[in-house]
C-alpha cells in the first residue's frame, strides 16, 4: 500500500513537473536560428493562416515564411512582399479543403507558375486580378492566361532559357527552364486501374465541376518540354530559394544556373508522380544533388480524388542516406515554417 502511495505520489510530482515545462514551439525555425524571435511568439510564424488571406506578416522584415497549401502551392513572406508560388485553390469537392478558398485570397505581390495545368494555375486569373500581382509563366502558360479575365499589363512571359532576371522589392527571381515530368506508362496504368476500382466514384456533379476547373488550365504538350519554369528567387541578403513544381529530369539549364550560384538554402520540388517510392526517391535524389539544398521542403504529395498521398518519408530518407545534413520538413496546409534569412550560405561563406 505504502509503495502504491510512493508511486502514485511521484506520478503526481512528474505531472506537475511536466506542466511546468514549457512545450517547444510547434512552428520552429528548422534552422534553428539564434536571433530574433523566429517562432518565438511571432504570429507570423505561428499562425496557419496565410498572410494573403489576412494573417499576420512575421515581426522581423528579415523573417522568411513559407506555407504549403496543396500540391505544389506555396505562399512566400519577406520584407513585407508575398509571392504565391502556383494558384490551385479552388480543387473542388473531391479534394480535402485547404482552409480558405481563392476568393479569400486577398493581398499578393508575384504569382509565379511553374506550369499551365490546371493543377497549378487554375486560380492564377481570379487571383492575380483580385491583388492586382504580376503573373509570370512560360509562353504556353500565359497564352492560356490572356484568355481569361485579367488585365493582360499584369502578365509578364518568360522562357527560362537564360539571361531573364525579374527584379522586386527586396528579392529577384530567375526563370530557368525545367521539364515536366514523365512518369512510366505501365507503372502510372496500372496505378491507376487499381485505384479506380477501389475508390469512391465521382458523382456526376463532381465530373462536372472539374471539368469546369480544367477549362481554367491547358493541356497543350508544349508544357513539358518549353512550359515548365523552375524559379531561382534570391533574396537581398543572399539566402536562396528554388521552386519546381513538377518531378521531371533535371535540365541543362538547370544544371548551368546551379554550376553558376553553387547551391541554394531551401528547395519547394514537386515529388515525381511515379507511385513507386524506388521511382520517386530515384527524382528526388536527381534533384537534391542538383540544387543542394540545406532545407528539402517537398510539395505535389497530397492526394487526387483517388485519395493516395505520395509518401514523403521513403524520399527523406533517401535523400539523408545520400546527404546526411540535410533537412528535411513537411507541415500541414498553411502551417508556417520560418527562417532567419540572415543565416545563408552565401553569409556563410563571407565570414
Ligand atoms: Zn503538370
Amino acid at each position: 500500500m505504502r509503495t502504491g502511495l510512493r508511486l502514485l505520489l511521484s506520478a503526481l510530482i512528474a505531472i506537475v513537473i511536466g506542466c511546468s515545462v514549457s512545450p517547444p514551439s510547434r512552428f520552429a525555425d528548422p534552422r534553428f536560428a539564434p536571433r530574433g524571435r523566429v517562432g518565438g511568439g511571432d504570429p507570423g510564424c505561428e499562425q496557419a493562416k496565410l498572410v494573403s488571406t489576412g494573417g499576420a506578416f512575421p515581426e522581423n522584415p528579415r523573417t522568411l515564411a513559407i506555407r504549403w497549401t496543396g500540391y505544389t502551392n506555396f505562399e512566400v513572406v519577406y520584407n513585407g512582399q508575398i509571392i504565391l508560388l502556383d494558384a490551385h485553390f479552388d480543387r473542388g469537392s473531391m479534394f480535402p479543403s485547404l482552409g480558405f478558398t481563392a476568393a479569400d485570397v486577398k493581398r499578393a505581390n508575384v504569382i509565379l507558375l511553374g506550369h499551365g495545368h490546371l493543377d497549378h494555375m487554375s486560380d492564377a486569373a481570379s487571383v492575380g486580378t483580385r491583388t492586382g500581382a504580376i503573373v509570370v509563366g512560360a509562353p504556353v502558360t500565359t497564352d492560356k492566361l490572356k484568355t481569361q479575365p485579367i488585365d493582360p499589363k499584369q502578365i509578364r512571359t518568360v522562357t527560362g532559357r537564360g539571361g531573364e532576371l525579374l527584379e522586386f522589392s527586396g528579392f529577384k527571381v530567375e526563370p530557368i527552364l525545367g521539364r515536366h515530368g514523365e512518369p512510366p506508362k505501365d507503372v502510372t496504368a496500372a496505378f491507376d486501374n487499381a485505384l479506380k476500382a477501389v475508390a469512391p466514384k465521382p458523382t456526376a456533379e463532381q465530373i462536372a465541376e472539374r471539368n469546369e476547373i480544367r477549362q481554367r488550365g491547358t493541356n497543350d504538350p508544349r508544357v513539358v518540354a518549353e512550359g515548365t519554369i523552375a524559379y531561382l528567387i534570391t533574396l537581398d541578403n543572399g539566402f536562396r530559394i528554388m521552386f519546381r513544381d513538377s518531378g521531371g529530369t533535371v535540365t541543362d539549364y538547370e544544371k548551368a544556373a546551379m554550376a553558376r550560384v553553387g547551391r541554394v538554402d531551401v528547395a519547394l520540388v514537386a515529388v515525381s508522380a511515379s507511385f513507386l517510392h524506388t521511382l520517386t526517391a530515384q527524382r528526388a535524389l536527381e534533384h537534391m544533388r542538383t540544387y543542394k539544398p540545406d532545407v528539402y521542403i517537398p510539395g505535389h504529395h497530397d492526394a487526387p480524388f483517388n485519395g493516395l498521398w505520395r509518401a514523403t518519408e521513403p524520399l527523406f530518407q533517401a535523400v539523408k542516406d545520400d546527404h546526411p545534413n540535410i533537412i528535411t520538413v513537411s507541415r500541414a496546409y498553411r502551417e508556417p515554417i520560418c527562417f532567419d534569412t540572415e543565416n545563408n550560405i552565401q553569409s556563410r561563406q563571407r565570414k
